[in-house]
């Protein structure tokens, strides 16, 4: 029976962890893969997964907090293997209201040399 958490077929991002689709490789290892962002919004964009297909952070169980963070303490080093060793944005998307467009977690790193942008537009209204 397939669980939410086994590799998916039609799930972009399993398909990338499992080398099916290339991706510009920033980091690999037996359980986080890290690309750059085929779209980037930034100078420095790029994505840390899981290579295990968990849907979003809202399906995060106790048992993968090890992994998530994990995840989280390699941000600074390969921010700064990047081109972003002064700072930079973690966001992760979740979910409808999140605007979630991939379906399986993933962090996003965006930097450069320059500051950011505001974290959300500003409130109208
Ligand atoms: P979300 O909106 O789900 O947080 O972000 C999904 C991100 O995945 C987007 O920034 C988009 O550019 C990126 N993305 C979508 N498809 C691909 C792909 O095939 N390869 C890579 N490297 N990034 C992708
Ligand atoms: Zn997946």
């Amino acid at each position: 029976m397939l669980r939410d958490t086994d590799a998916m077929d039609d799930c972009i991002f399993c398909r990338i962890a499992k080398g099916e689709i290339p991706s510009r490789k920033v980091y690999e290892d037996s359980e986080i893969l890290g690309f750059q962002d085929i779209n980037p919004q930034s100078p420095v964009h790029f994505m840390l997964i899981p290579k295990r297909h968990i849907a979003s952070l809202a399906e995060v169980k106790s048992e993968d907090a090890g992994m998530l963070g994990r995840m989280l303490a390699l941000t600074g080093r390969l921010a700064s293997e990047q081109g972003s060793p002064d700072g930079y944005r973690t966001i992760i998307n979740t979910g409808r209201i999140g605007h979630q467009d991939v379906m399986h977690l993933h962090i996003h790193i965006i930097g450069g040399p320059q500051p950011l942008g505001r974290m959300l537009p500003k409130a109208t209204g």
